[in-house]
């Protein structure tokens, strides 16, 4: 009875708390079983270079659900962290990414790099790096056709551990990209000491671009700094022509964003591949990072 007061109280003084518990709890259940009835699908969003050319694609996580429908990763990702399904959601996202990687190489296909993220938890996994060299070689992919996006949270956790791991992703060839680069809090001090490949700016300096003062100084900043680190830099989110204008004017070669291509079903990246000229897929050719 009190417990059921207190209940009430919570919901009386903080009811839109509570219809969010609500609404995490619904969806960490229908989490539960969307692996095995196979909920899940990935889209793909390319990246283009500075001559307009698809280089990549990320690889990012769809859930319909029958009863909730289309639920946002920024949504369930979360979720799944808590309740510890991230770990085999995880899995399936990287063996399906680079599944579909090596369908497309087999037809042919002009190679691109494919982008796969991952969570903190999962890197944290022991046996991670043994289980990426395994899905590399089940599916006969370079290693260098592989980038695992990592956000600046994981980077902050254990310096030394972090390095490690990455150390012998990069041995083996995987590249490493440090994801929404600067929403996080990770010292510099730390991203020089990893053996990363790439920084992704985050989407939202971009949208400030125009907007906001300094912006423009900031993205200027970030990407000498990769230069500087000798990384490879993509801005995210780009949307209009005058951001593109502007990123590139800044140095920053590489972009992604809805401008030049929205994340779609493989069918969708297919027809991508299909419209690259001249570029032959190239298996076995050295990383020229
Ligand atoms: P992210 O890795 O930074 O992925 C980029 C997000 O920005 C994607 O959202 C993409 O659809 C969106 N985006 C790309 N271009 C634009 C643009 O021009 N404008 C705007 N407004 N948005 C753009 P999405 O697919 O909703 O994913 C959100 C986040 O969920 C991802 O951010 C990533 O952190 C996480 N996520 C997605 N798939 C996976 C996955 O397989 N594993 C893990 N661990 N996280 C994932
Ligand atoms: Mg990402
Ligand atoms: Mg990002
Ligand atoms: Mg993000």
């Amino acid at each position: 009875e009190a417990k059921q007061r207190g209940k009430n109280t919570v919901q009386f003084y903080a009811p839109s708390m509570n219809l969010a518990a609500q609404r995490r709890s619904v969806v960490e259940r229908r989490l539960r079983g969307a692996l095995d009835c196979g909920a899940f699908t990935l889209h793909y969003q390319p990246q283009h270079d500075a001559a307009g050319d698809v280089c990549a694609f990320e690889a990012l996580l769809r859930w319909t659900d029958p009863e909730l429908g289309a639920v946002s990763p920024a949504e369930f990702i979360p979720v799944a962290e808590d309740a510890g399904l991230i770990v085999p959601i995880g899995a399936w996202v990287l063996n399906e990414a680079c599944r579909q990687w090596a369908q497309w190489h087999r037809e042919g296909l002009p190679s691109v790099r494919m982008a796969v993220n991952v969570s903190p938890t999962q890197f944290a996994r022991e046996d991670f790096v043994a289980s990426v060299v395994d899905i590399l070689s089940r599916h006969g992919m370079a290693a260098w056709q592989l980038e695992l996006e990592l956000t600046e949270q994981l980077v902050v956790q254990d310096i030394q551990t972090t390095a490690a791991k990455m150390q012998a992703l990069r041995d083996r060839g995987v590249r490493i990209a440090v994801d929404d680069f600067g929403s996080g809090h990770s010292a510099l001090s730390y991203l020089m000491r990893l053996p990363v490949s790439t920084l992704k700016i985050d989407r939202a300096f971009i949208r400030d671009l125009g907007h906001v003062d300094g912006a423009s100084r900031v993205v200027g900043a970030i990407t000498a700094l990769a230069h500087a680190l000798e990384l490879d830099v993509v801005a995210e989110g780009v949307e209009t022509a005058e951001q593109l204008r502007e990123v590139r004017g800044l140095g920053c070669e590489f972009t992604q964003g809805y401008l030049l291509g929205r994340p779609g079903p493989a069918d969708q990246a297919r027809a991508t591949l299909l419209r690259i000229d001249g570029r032959p897929a190239v298996p076995g050719a050295p990383d020229r990072q």
